[in-house]
């Protein structure tokens, strides 16, 4: 796994849960989508009942999951949680509404995985609070349908685009993440150093931040990748020379590129003299995958400005030029 991937594994996720922020108030950044939430909580607290269906969309490590567990706590209820991958049939998702007590908050990660009969039994659902159980099979099977408490259902989802129209229409709101700015990163930082019980210098949390990619997460990891090395190779102190230090051994560089970051920029300028090369030439010269790289390392670089994509390949910007200090090629050269 690479360190500055935006998903976790089950390992990673034990580790995060003791940083998760549990309430609104604890949230860092995203100013907006908290507002617009705190209000959609508050109004159903004070009528009693369960707030509208909510719909996070987001890259991943963002806090969509976060977010979901908040929701729950706030409204002082348990969070259920599945997620499309899980559910390979529609009668899955049908036994965990069944089981939903009164109020409680179903949390279905992304979403966008749901199959089409469950995505269809979902609909219904959110809707009506009611589910049609199919019992037998063939032209003897019959539906019995079922009415279920009301229930909150959080959709996470890392593009709302994917997500079919009807099903989308069923979420009253909607909340989209960005990624989060260096300032907001920085105070996620000092928040994560307060509970894991180690000081942080701020400069070196505006060093973490830096190479973090804009994602609480990365930044949570990168984190006690600095604490290890502070702890084995430093004298415990989370100061500016162990945050580039310990992210020195890890390969990531000022701005959060790693490795194969690299290797496809340094490629794309001194190989192909800043391109513009097909993905399939690019990702041979650097030993992967295409897939991996268009999926990977591509996204990022994209987003920085450091690759452009063109209908005839890929290009490397002034800016992926100066990141690696080398000089362009002048305009109608070689
Ligand atoms: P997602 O579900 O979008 O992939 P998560 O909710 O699992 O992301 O968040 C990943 C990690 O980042 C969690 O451990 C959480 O503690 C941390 N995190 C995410 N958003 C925030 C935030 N706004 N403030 C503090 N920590 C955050």
């Amino acid at each position: 796994e690479r360190i500055v991937a935006a998903g976790a594994d089950d390992l990673e996720r034990a580790a995060e849960a003791a940083l998760r922020p549990r309430r609104l108030e604890e949230f860092v950044g995203q100013a907006v989508v908290r507002d617009q939430l705190s209000l959609v909580l508050q109004a159903a607290l004070a009528r009693g009942s369960s707030p509208d269906h909510v719909l996070l969309s987001g890259p991943p490590g963002l806090g969509k999951t976060t977010l979901a567990m908040i929701i729950a706590a706030e409204l002082g209820t348990s969070l259920r949680v599945t997620s499309g991958p899980a559910i390979q049939h529609a009668g899955d998702l049908a036994a965990v509404l069944s089981s939903l007590e009164e109020g409680e908050v179903l949390f279905i990660d992304e979403i966008h995985r749901l199959a089409r009969p469950a995505e269809e039994l979902l609909y219904m659902a959110m809707e009506d609070f009611r589910v049609d159980v199919v019992v037998g099979k063939g032209a003897g099977a019959s539906a019995i349908p079922l009415s279920l408490p009301p229930f909150t259902a959080v959709g996470a989802t890392t593009r709302a685009g994917l997500l079919p129209a009807p099903l989308r229409d069923r979420f009253g709101f909607t909340g989209h993440l960005d990624f989060y700015s260096s300032d907001e990163l920085e105070r996620v930082l000092a928040r994560s150093a307060g509970l894991l019980g180690v000081s942080l210098d701020a400069d070196a949390a505006r060093e973490i931040a830096g190479r973090s990619r804009g994602t609480p997460r990365i930044a949570n990891r990168l984190l006690r990748r600095v604490r290890d090395w502070a702890q084995v190779r430093g004298d415990g102190s989370m100061d500016l020379a162990a945050a580039r230090a310990a992210l020195e051994v890890y390969e990531v560089d000022p701005i959060g590129l790693d490795r194969l970051d690299r290797a496809v920029l340094t490629a794309l300028c001194t190989r192909f003299n800043g391109g513009p090369v097909g993905l399939t030439t690019l990702a041979v010269t650097v030993g992967e995958e295409a897939e991996t790289v268009e999926t990977v390392a591509e996204p990022y670089l994209v987003r920085e400005g450091l690759i452009g994509r063109t209908p005839r390949g890929r290009v490397a910007t002034p800016a992926a030029w100066a990141h690696l200090g080398l000089t362009p090629p002048r305009e109608g050269g070689t």
